[in-house]
């Protein structure tokens, strides 16, 4: 029995870590060495984890905020990181990021069904865009974001962290090593526990339930380690919560399966009821993977269920820094005008994904 442990990790994973972030020696001879200045616009949750790792990164660096509060939030992350009261814009004001120099990319953490609008019109200010999940709310609005993009010629990625995390790229990597052999099935879920008046509950802002929050986690991590999309589909939504009026507009739990091309089953849940940690196990023909915790911002836990090799690969990394390496890798992308490995087109394949589940529960998106 062989073991994949601490400390082969560490070099295996410097070198998967090596690969997302280093352009070639001819690209970074050629790069212009400042920092990616990104315009924070949304100044929820996800942009203050976002800013806050960026405030420890050598290669990116927050210069403009956008906000609908400018005196109150938009003060304080301005405070934070350091940006002047001139870089601090309203949606109102927004397409002024123009003639703003420092602001080289923008950085959306707004509600779903904003996503297309702000992509569109940064590309149009002559902005990069490092766009949250879900994409958007239709794949219709998916392929606008990616056609202003290219007209614009800038930029587009999705921000999924996980494909820049070193223990999921080391499951990526055991994976095409044959560690398990044929994928067979995956299993997976996510949820939390969601509190009642925000805007993940509403149809028009989230464009679905727990799906498009957390149930994209597991899809979109099977599609990836797969490298095939899905044809067939089935799905289940349920509502337990008839009482709180929390599930008016969008479903609370959803179970489904995607069936890919190769055979290749995926089981997963998601909830907006249930306190879900995060899972995900692949099943291969000699043995199996396990990523448990699998989907928090950090400690991701890899190991093996039975099979030949005993595998245990460790968590990595401190709170925000999956999104310190995804920040890094799109200014990396800007600086040496390479594309980012998560692009508007693995956006647009997650949300055809999307609308097929729902279709499959009998539920539409949006
Ligand atoms: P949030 O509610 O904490 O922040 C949303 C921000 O948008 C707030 O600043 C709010 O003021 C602003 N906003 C502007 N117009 C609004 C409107 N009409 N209604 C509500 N808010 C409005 O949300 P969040 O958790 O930061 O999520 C933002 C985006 O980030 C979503 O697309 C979500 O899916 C994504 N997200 C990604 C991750 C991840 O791990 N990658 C985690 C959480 C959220």
């Amino acid at each position: 029995m062989t073991e994949i442990s601490r400390r082969k990790f560490v070099g295996l994973s410097a070198s998967v870590l090596a690969a997302s972030r280093v352009p070639s020696f001819a690209q970074a001879a050629a790069a212009d060495q400042r920092p990616v200045g990104f315009a924070a616009v949304g100044l929820g949750t996800i942009s203050g984890i976002f800013t806050r790792a960026c405030s420890t990164s050598q290669t990116a660096k927050i210069t403009g905020l956008v906000t609908g509060h400018p005196d109150t939030n938009g003060k304080q992350f301005a405070e934070r990181c350091n940006v002047p009261d001139s870089s601090v814009y309203t949606y109102e004001t927004f397409d002024h990021i123009r003639d703003n120099k420092e602001i080289e990319a923008v950085y959306i953490g707004l509600p779903n069904s904003m996503h297309c609008e702000y992509t569109i019109r940064a590309a149009q200010a002559g902005k990069h865009v490092l766009c949250e999940k879900p994409m958007a709310i239709s794949s219709a609005e998916c392929k606008r974001m990616i056609d202003a993009c290219k007209s614009a010629n800038v930029k587009l990625m999705i921000a999924y962290r996980i494909h820049y995390d070193p223990v999921h790229l080391q499951a990526q990597e055991l994976i095409r090593s044959g560690a398990i052999g044929q994928i067979e099935a995956f299993e997976g879920g996510y949820g939390f526990n969601a509190g009642p008046n925000q805007w993940r509950l509403n149809r028009k802002l989230a464009g679905g339930g727990a799906l498009v929050d957390v149930g994209i986690y597991p899809m979109n991590e099977a599609r990836w380690l797969t490298g095939e999309e899905p044809v067939s589909f089935t799905a289940i939504p349920t509502t337990r919560d008839r009482t709180s009026g929390r599930f008016a507009e969008v479903e609370q739990t959803l179970d489904f399966t995607i069936k890919f091309p190769s055979g290749i089953v995926g089981t997963f849940g998601c909830s907006y009821g249930a306190d879900m940690p995060g899972f995900l196990r692949i099943h291969g023909d000699r043995g199996s993977l396990q990523l448990s915790p699998a989907f928090d911002y950090t400690g991701a836990h890899l190991t093996s269920i039975g099979g030949r090799q005993r595998i245990d690969v460790p968590p990595q990394g401190e709170s925000g820094f999956q999104f310190k390496l995804e920040a890094e890798h799109f200014a990396n992308c800007v600086r040496t005008n390479t594309d980012p490995k998560t692009p508007g087109e693995e956006g647009l394949k997650d949300l055809v994904a999307l609308e097929a589940i729902y279709k499959a529960a009998g539920t539409p998106m949006a």
